[in-house]
């Protein structure tokens, strides 16, 4: 068990959210690390569309 991020309510450590304030992984200390590569995803997978267009200009 460990205290979650948001409110310090024990909480598994695998636990998808908190069951006292609803915080998402709640016991992992990093979330917004998460959010940051979620973002880092969604930035990288717009470069293909890019490289797409690279022949039809060409
Ligand atoms: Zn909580």
């Amino acid at each position: 068990m460990k205290p979650c991020r948001a409110c310090r309510h024990e909480v598994a450590e695998d636990a998808h959210a908190c069951p006292n304030c609803g915080a998402p992984r709640p016991a992992r200390q990093d979330a917004d690390a998460v959010g940051f590569e979620y973002r880092s995803a969604a930035r990288l997978g717009a470069l293909p569309l890019l490289h797409v267009r690279c022949p039809r200009w060409a």
